[in-house]
């Protein structure tokens, strides 16, 4: 097991699952100690019980600025630096529905949920970085901002907007030693994607994809790994997509 992160401190939001919950493990098994939030009690406590005192959980909404906010502060109080934020959590709402239809309250619980809490994670994450020479945020994207196939506009259009947030971010805050990436997964085989789909349908998802396989959680979790260690130090302002290659060729010439 490598130790790049030894000694580094790191903040992952939507930690009790799916990727997040991947994230922490990584960070973990690579020497970081971490600071978990997410508003899923019952997984926070089973991550916490798995990594004792390296691990560190609060409960708490990340669509709010005091929620985010929180986490960050508990980097500092707990762990004494913050290196390294994941601003992991981003959802759908059901009435993000169509161009057309989709209501206003969708558009902005949408873009606070998915956008102002990568927004607030910066705005607390970098002085506090900055302290101690600089570190890395990493938001999350997704293949909905540039393929039109996950008809949910107000969550695709968000997506398009943190990759220009994370471009600005890097622009403005590396001479604060802060590097700011973005990861834009394809399909990933999280727990919430498994209750939407049947087996079969995965296997037609695994069988259309380049790698022959559905992209896991812990091949995100490898890429945050990455983007948070000194291996990435020159890479800043990019989007990074996990999406195994695309799809096979589907057409014969
Ligand atoms: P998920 O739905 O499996 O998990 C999200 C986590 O966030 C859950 O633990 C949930 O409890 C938590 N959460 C929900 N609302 C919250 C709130 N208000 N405050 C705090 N925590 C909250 O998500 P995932 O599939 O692991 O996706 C993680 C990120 O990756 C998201 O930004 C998503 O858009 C992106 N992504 C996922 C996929 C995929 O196929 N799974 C593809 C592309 C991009």
């Amino acid at each position: 097991m490598t130790q790049e992160l030894q000694g580094r401190v790191a903040v992952v939001t939507g930690a009790a699952r799916g990727i997040g919950a991947a994230s922490v493990r990584a960070l973990l098994g690579a020497g970081a100690k971490v600071v978990a939030g997410d508003i899923d009690a019952d997984g926070l406590a089973a991550l916490a019980g798995e990594y004792g005192d390296r691990v560190s959980t609060h409960v708490v909404d990340i669509s709010t600025e005091a929620g985010v906010k929180t986490l960050i502060d508990d980097a500092a109080k707990t762990f004494g630096r913050l290196d390294i934020l994941h601003s992991n959590a981003a959802g759908i709402v059901p009435e993000d529905t169509d161009v057309l239809t989709a209501t206003d309250d969708a558009w902005r619980a949408t873009f606070d949920f998915a956008v102002m809490a990568a927004v607030w994670g910066a705005r607390h994450a970098v002085p506090l970085m900055k302290q101690t020479g600089g570190g890395s945020i990493i938001n999350m994207s997704s293949g909905a901002a540039k393929f039109a196939t996950a008809a949910k506009p107000a969550y695709a259009a968000c997506k398009g907007a943190i990759e220009t947030l994370t471009l600005y971010t890097g622009a403005q805050c590396g001479t604060d030693g802060v590097r700011c990436n973005a990861l834009r997964p394809g399909f990933v085989l999280t727990e919430g994607i498994r209750s939407l789909f049947n087996e079969e349908q995965l296997a037609g998802v695994a069988a259309q994809s380049a790698l022959g396989r559905i992209c896991t959680p812990e091949d995100i979790a490898d890429a945050v790994v990455w983007l948070a260690s000194d291996a990435s130090g020159y890479i800043n302002g990019q989007v990074l997509a996990i999406d195994g290659g695309g799809m096979k060729p589907s057409i014969a010439w």
